[in-house]
């Protein structure tokens, strides 16, 4: 990789972590007005039970958090993932944390709250965490500006990741699974 397609790599990165603070600030928006109809908090893991792949863009971002914690940290992480439960995400901690929360990729943080999709037919439909909204009987009363629209946020992330891709000389369309980017050895070699 040239320098500068380091440097594009890394504009791209910052792109994608402006994306990250809209969606978080769309989360805080629809917790603060609808609180009382939604369950999401330290210790729930409802959303968490779930074997997950990301893209390659959330992937490096996740490597270079990971590449910041202390060595033996790292390798409880690695040894934790090996030992998940197959339903259960390898970044869930005993006591209900995320191990990678500052690093998460976009689908954990844009669970909880009404998310607009299409259904097999094309037919749009909103839908949320059943914890939340009453089970999904709540949800027509919830106002359009809280409702995340999954097909635009996946456009805006499939952008970035492809130019990220292409400033780094790689495939368009990776994706990486989180108990590899935990197990994985930064360094080279045997896994962690
Ligand atoms: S990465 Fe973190 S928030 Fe996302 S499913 Fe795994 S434990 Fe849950």
């Amino acid at each position: 990789m040239s320098e500068q397609d380091s440097a594009a790599a890394r504009a791209i990165r910052e792109r994608y972590q402006e994306l990250v603070t809209k969606v978080d600030t769309f989360f805080h928006r629809v917790q603060s007005r609808y609180g009382g109809a939604m369950r999401c908090g330290a210790g729930c893991t409802a959303c968490c039970q779930v074997r997950l792949s990301v893209t390659a863009l959330e992937a490096s971002v996740i490597r270079e958090g990971l590449a910041s914690l202390p060595q033996e940290e790292r390798a409880r992480l690695a040894s934790r993932a090996e030992q998940a439960p197959p339903g259960a995400c390898p970044a869930l901690e005993a006591d209900g944390r995320c191990a990678i929360y500052a690093w998460r990729p976009l689908v954990c943080r844009s669970h909880g709250v009404p998310i607009r999709h299409r259904e097999p037919g094309g037919a749009a439909a909103v839908s949320a965490c059943e914890k939340n909204f009453d089970g999904g009987a709540g949800l027509p009363e919830v106002s359009p500006d809280c409702v995340l629209d999954q097909t635009t946020l996946s456009t805006m992330l499939g952008v970035l990741d492809a130019a990220h891709a292409d400033a780094r000389g790689t495939p368009r369309g990776e994706r990486i699974r989180l108990d590899t980017l935990l197990t994985e050895n930064p360094l080279g070699g045997e896994p962690l």
